[in-house]
């Protein structure tokens, strides 16, 4: 779902209620960092942003880019998501809609998806445990279509109890 440029209106109206809530100034590079991040239809490390900010700044520094990705978080407009390769990616949370994710652990193929029968069994059985559930995240190791037939046989049936070696890739826009 990518959004026209002059619809980021009201993700920068809430960017700048919240960095000047926590006493911060607007500045030009907060602005490109957040511009970039919200033209980015992906899942991505700060790393990642850096790399595609540099591209258009090269004097804004990786602590910017993580301390405005921090501050995204914040303001509700990025969501931290973590997919098993100890690294923290973030996606765009505001205006979207709650979606879980396939992760190929082959080639690091992140799949969203939503169901509303999984989504309405996780409620019952928050239930069944007089449990009130405030948010989750449901994540599937596996392979995507495109690798399944290249794996030898021994690699389809990995257990459950496994720990997969996860190498996510983010695939960006040029
Ligand atoms: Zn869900
Ligand atoms: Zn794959
Ligand atoms: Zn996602």
């Amino acid at each position: 779902m990518a959004k026209k440029k002059e619809e980021f209106k009201k993700e920068k109206e809430i960017f700048l209620e919240h960095i000047q809530k926590s006493g911060l100034r607007k500045t030009a590079q907060r602005d490109l960092i957040l511009e970039i991040f919200l033209k980015t239809e992906d899942h991505l490390t700060s790393e990642d942003l850096y790399w595609l900010v540099q591209k258009q700044d090269p004097t804004v520094g990786h602590t910017t880019v993580y301390r405005t990705l921090k501050l995204l978080t914040e303001a509700g407009l990025a969501r931290e998501v973590r997919f098993g390769d100890n690294k923290t990616y973030y996606e765009h949370h505001y205006d979207h809609e709650h979606h879980d994710h396939m992760i190929c652990t082959n080639c690091g193929k992140v799949i969203e998806f939503f169901s509303p029968e999984i989504e309405a069994m996780q409620d019952e059985a928050a239930e069944k445990f007089g449990f009130v559930p405030t948010h989750h995240s449901l994540r599937i190791w596996g392979f995507c279509s495109d690798c399944q037939h290249e794996l030898p046989d021994q690699h389809q049936t990995v257990s459950s109890g496994a720990q997969p070696r996860v190498r996510v890739k983010s695939v960006m826009e040029g």
